[in-house]
């Protein structure tokens, strides 16, 4: 056999490699750094306070129910982010059991007091649209009118199929699946961002992920973010779907209904609420309301009478997480801070999980297109 010289050392080619840190290990930064590491030209770094297995108030994706539910309006970046995730995670429930995501029918169930108040004030207003940007794109789409075997107050239910995902099996599979790719990982807590770039020679770009981090990293100290708050109940009862409500009687407007199966003996998880909470006041209302849980698990089996009958004495674990929201949304943009290339991409509140593989792509591009020295115009198309 002819003896070729190689063109390149493997250290040659590592040496050309452009290295990037993502910081941040939750579903965002798992993500981006997965795709990240697709591009041969790039070598790629997470550093977190918290990975896979660890539980925090601070970390939010451990908390998350989580489904695949658009919030979004249309037009929207959070609506480019949503529909360009749909395909990724319904190849992992099609293709991939060991990565946690499956299919399950989903009932909406919009009230008639709701409709009547006005839709779009609501929180829900999107995903309980009688004509959502996302019907022809999931399977199985209808709007049908109540039957006997709603409640009374029904105005009408959207049915579909969706994806619901068990962060308890996912976030780890992401994890393996970047350390398979070479993605190199570092447990620390930054005060700077520079720190990141600093911990790692030749360093080119940096990713920020931080979710609620971003609010206290130095050199981002965005003022913008808000916690929501998010309280569920864990019970081994299966679900016959998975289901949201458009609003609730109960309490004020944070309160929210809805219910979904998880994936691989994941059991249901049933939620919940929205409350917007002070940084300060986090510890304290990390604590779960037994009152709010009694709640929404009666208002659930109102609406699932399979489940007649679960309550709170059913409950394997009750759950208290709080969503990284961002006044103004999503913050994906590439930024120089004090010479330091950086790419922002936090601020995902209640969708992290639903724009994960949207987001982790636009990140690559911007970096992709930096590496190249391709002229980026600093600002994300809305669509
Ligand atoms: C109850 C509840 C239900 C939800 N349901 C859904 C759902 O059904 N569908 C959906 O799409 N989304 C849902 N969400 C929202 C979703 O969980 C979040 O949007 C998502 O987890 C955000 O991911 P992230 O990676 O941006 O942030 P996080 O998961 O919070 O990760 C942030 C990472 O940054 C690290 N970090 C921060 N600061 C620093 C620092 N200074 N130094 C080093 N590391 C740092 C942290 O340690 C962590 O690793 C839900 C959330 C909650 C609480």
């Amino acid at each position: 056999m002819p003896l070729h010289k190689p063109s390149s050392t493997p250290w040659e080619s590592e040496k050309r490699r452009t290295n990037v840190v993502v910081i941040g290990a939750g579903v965002v930064g798992l993500t981006t750094a997965l795709v990240l590491s697709r591009s041969p030209s790039l070598r790629v770094t997470i550093v977190a306070e918290h990975f896979p297995g660890d539980s925090h108030p601070m970390y939010a994706s451990p908390w998350a129910g989580a489904n695949y539910l658009p919030f979004s309006q249309r037009g929207t970046l959070e609506h480019s982010l949503e529909r360009d995730t749909w395909l990724p995670l319904a190849l992992l429930a099609s293709e991939l059991p060991e990565a946690g995501v499956h299919f399950q029918d989903v009932i909406l169930y919009t009230r008639q007091q709701d409709v009547a108040r006005g839709l779009d004030s609501s929180l829900l207003s999107n995903l309980h649209s009688p004509d959502p940007w996302f019907k022809d794109m999931v399977p199985d789409f209808r709007l049908l009118d109540p039957t006997s075997d709603d409640p009374p107050d029904t105005a009408y239910t959207t049915r579909f199929k969706s994806v619901c995902i068990n962060p308890a099996i996912y976030l780890p599979w992401l994890h393996g699946q970047c350390l398979k790719r070479g993605v190199r990982a570092k447990r620390a807590t930054l005060a700077h961002i520079h720190d990141a770039a600093a911990m790692f020679s030749n360093t080119d770009t940096v990713v920020n992920c931080t979710g609620l981090g971003a609010c206290s990293l130095g050199g981002v100290k965005d003022e913008t973010m808000v916690p929501i708050r998010g309280q569920t109940a864990l019970v081994a009862q299966e679900a016959s779907h998975m289901l949201t409500v458009s609003g609730s009687e109960d309490g004020n407007d944070s309160e929210l209904t809805y219910a979904m199966k998880r994936a691989g003996g994941g059991g249901t998880v049933v939620g919940g609420c929205y409350a917007p909470t002070a940084f300060e006041d986090i510890k304290k209302a990390a604590a779960p309301d037994d009152h709010l849980a009694r709640r929404f698990l009666h208002r659930w089996v109102k609406y699932d009478k399979v489940m007649e009958g679960v309550g709170l004495a059913d409950v394997i674990e009750h759950r208290v997480g709080f969503r990284p929201s961002r006044k103004g949304g999503i913050r994906l943009e590439p930024a120089i801070i004090d010479g330091l290339k950086v790419v922002h991409c936090y601020g995902h509140g209640g969708y992290g999980y639903q724009t994960s593989w949207g987001c982790a792509e636009r990140v690559r591009q911007i970096v992709v297109d930096e590496v190249k020295g391709t002229k980026h115009s600093h600002r994300l198309s809305r669509l």
